[in-house]
């Protein structure tokens, strides 16, 4: 059987688990195994998401639990992205998370951002949680790299609030170096920004997605969706398995004015 989530659709025998170790085929059906399992769990202000132009100033309970369809290098949250952390994680309900979400109201709570590794792997805990997270009258947060189909974002949408979608870069070459899927990620936030709040950060690596020719085409692309998105440009640091230097400053700044000229906001992370 294939699996229909993002694009490498993986093919699962019986008892098979897919490339990114959050689904697997179980009784002849390719579901999440991740389901209600949470290696991470914080009260984050909504500005580290990073989320600048939704309810700003308030905090968000955000949850991890583990997997991820790319590989990249550079990877921030390996340990839980890249590893089966199946047999440690804590696991919890849809109405569990939904009503913790509620218990942190007063501590200034919104809602529950799924984030930290890929959620979309596990998309069904996120449909399931955020329609009661909704009926709380509270909001709901997907971080993502944007890699899945667009049948499986219909999955979600109805229930999202806000996206903070990954765009690794603008040319093939930039997603073959994280294992991804340009044109992909490009319906995802094209379909998102429809219905929701979407904002999309850009991991600047140099000499990887750092010319002034690739920020020119991804900065007219998205605002062709809206001038109105908010770009992160966020500053890499060596991780995992990359060791060059870290982005130098210079080239966060130059590539913000290449972007300001087709978008309203431009916001350099990590600096
Ligand atoms: S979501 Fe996972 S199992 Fe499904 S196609 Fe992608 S990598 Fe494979």
């Amino acid at each position: 059987m294939k699996c229909k989530v993002c694009f490498r659709n993986c093919d699962l025998d019986e008892g098979q688990i897919g490339f990114c170790k959050g689904r697997i085929n179980e009784n002849g059906l390719i579901k999440a195994r991740n389901y209600g399992k949470i290696s991470s769990a914080a009260l984050d202000p909504i500005e580290k998401k990073p989320l600048v132009d939704f309810y700003p100033g308030s905090m968000i309970l955000s949850v991890g639990s583990y997997g991820c369809s790319l590989r990249c290098p550079f990877c921030q949250n390996h340990e839980i992205s890249q590893v089966d952390l199946d047999a440690s994680c804590e696991e919890v309900t849809p109405h569990q998370l939904a009503s913790k979400a509620q218990e942190l109201v007063e501590y200034g709570n919104i809602g529950v951002a799924f984030t930290y590794n890929e959620p979309m792997v596990g998309y069904e805990f996120i449909r399931d949680t955020a329609k009661l997270v909704h009926e709380k009258g509270l909001k709901t947060v997907v971080v993502t790299s944007g890699h899945a189909s667009v049948e499986t974002l219909e999955e979600i949408l109805p229930y999202v609030d806000a996206f903070n979608i990954d765009l690794k870069g603008f040319t093939p070459e930039s997603y073959q170096y994280v294992g991804g899927d340009l044109e992909m990620t490009k319906s995802f936030i094209k379909r998102a920004a429809q219905d929701a709040h979407v904002e999309v950060t850009t991991l600047v690596v140099p000499g990887k997605n750092d010319s002034i020719e690739e920020m020119e085409a991804m900065a007219s692309w998205l605002a062709t969706i809206s001038p109105g998105i908010v770009l992160h440009l966020s500053r890499y640091f060596p991780r995992y398995h990359e060791s060059m230097p870290p982005t130098p400053l210079e080239t966060l700044k130059t590539l913000q004015q290449t972007a300001q000229k087709h978008l309203h906001r431009v916001v350099l992370g990590n600096v």
